[in-house]
């Protein structure tokens, strides 16, 4: 129940809605209020379009924070959104009544964006995630930078599958999309998405290796995109730049796509500078390690040498690149290799600013491929801090050719995905 004289922000933005109590509680929903997530009780929430939930907290044990996340089962999923439901209904109603102030803005248009929100109550969530399923396959995974891109599955699944510690596609096969379906489904995002496409700028091609597409076809697809969407011109700059965008707020700004290494030799400069020219922007190479013997465990068709050349190629096309390597990956027996290759591999790249290096704590998924060869194999994995010291190794190691243009390095914790 709102209590008589809480303070209450209802923030309106281009492409979001915030509501904040007090402080203690913010939900963050979209322009049509729909969930995205929400700060309750000390806890984080993020909603995926799907309707997953995942929560995060953290606690401090024996002086350290440790951190937590998890998905939210149905029925707390439930109850959670339940409560969420009350609170905008109260507000909704106190507001109404003169029992609440609101901090900015004026009150009338807080009602009336509380009144959206209530729309998108617990059922009608679950509705709009039926939709969503019936648009989409469901999306296995992105980089941590475009999480919050639009998706368009120009390709379903991976055209290999078979990494034995990835299980991201297993569920479907290979397929390309005909021109016919890729702009049914063109036309079934945007109508999903209508006004809501503008929180997203960077529109990411899935599945897994899109770009393995002759390039025909990814022409096709790519001058479907650009028919269909609008996408911020080059050259603008300072205020120019700010007014275009203020004009179009529904555009986006590249296309972002991964690629694997094995198959993408395949392309030449010429071929990658001709999708450059589609605003083809960042590739981002699931690299894992530098280690040759890693790979062929990994069931990784794919060989350092043959990354130096995608790299080169596609850096001469002037595209970006976000490389994912692999930390803790093959154990202690591996780690040398590991540590000592990929360094070697990493430095003899052209990598500068704008591209990305992403670190992933390997997780072992019960009963998957790995962890039968692994314990096949007798490997004894690395504990949490072996990882941490592999990561600062590896970074430890890298030397970029301008010191001071180096690639961004992040992590990229795979359970945090959510779309
Ligand atoms: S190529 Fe990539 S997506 Fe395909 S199985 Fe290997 S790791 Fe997974």
């Amino acid at each position: 129940m709102t209590a008589t004289g809480q303070q209450v922000l209802v923030h309106e933005k281009a492409a979001s809605l915030s509501v904040a109590v007090d402080t203690f509680t913010v939900l963050t929903y979209d322009t049509a209020g729909r969930l995205l997530g929400a700060f309750w009780r000390g806890r984080h929430y993020r909603r995926g379009l799907n309707h997953r939930i995942r929560e995060k907290w953290s606690e401090r044990v024996d002086g350290e924070r440790v951190r937590h996340q998890r998905d939210l089962s149905e029925a707390e999923k439930r109850d959670l959104l339940a409560q969420f439901d009350r609170l905008i209904e109260d507000l909704h109603e106190a507001l109404a009544a003169g029992r609440v102030t609101v901090l900015t803005g004026e009150a009338e248009r807080a009602w009336a964006l509380l009144a959206r929100i209530r729309r998108y109550d617990r059922l009608a969530l679950e509705r709009d995630a039926e939709r969503f399923r019936s648009v989409y396959q469901p999306i296995g995974i992105l980089p941590p930078d475009q999480y919050l891109a639009l998706v368009l599955q120009a390709t379903e699944g991976c055209h290999w599958n078979r990494c034995t510690f990835c299980d991201f596609y297993r569920d479907r096969p290979f397929r390309a999309q005909s021109p016919a379906e890729f702009r049914a489904h063109l036309a079934a995002v945007r109508a999903y998405f209508g006004e809501t496409l503008a929180l997203r700028k960077s529109i990411f091609l899935g599945d897994a290796n899109a770009l393995v597409l002759p390039s025909h076809r990814l022409h096709a697809v790519f001058d479907a995109i650009q028919e269909a969407f609008l996408f911020l011109p080059e050259g603008l700059t300072g205020k120019d730049r700010a007014a275009w965008k203020r004009a179009h707020p529904i555009h986006f700004e590249g296309i972002y796509s991964f690629l694997d290494t094995f198959s993408a030799g395949r392309k030449t400069e010429a071929e990658f500078r001709a999708l450059r020219d589609r605003h083809l922007r960042r590739v981002y190479l699931g690299i894992e390690t530098g280690h040759d013997p890693l790979l062929r465990f990994l069931h990784k068709p794919s060989a350092a040498a043959e990354v130096v050349e995608v790299v080169r190629t596609l850096k001469a096309a002037g595209l970006q690149v976000g490389l994912i390597l692999m930390v803790g990956i093959g154990g202690e027996r591996y780690a040398a290799g590991h540590v000592e290759d990929t360094i070697r591999l990493v430095n003899a790249l052209p990598l500068g600013a704008g591209d990305l290096i992403y670190f992933s704590e390997f997780l072992e998924r019960p009963g998957s491929e790995y962890a039968r060869q692994a314990t096949a194999a007798d490997l004894r994995p690395l504990s949490p801090p072996q990882q941490r010291a592999q990561r600062a190794a590896l970074q430890a190691g890298f030397r970029f050719r301008e010191p001071e243009h180096p690639p961004k390095m992040a992590a990229y914790d795979l359970r945090e995905f959510i779309y």
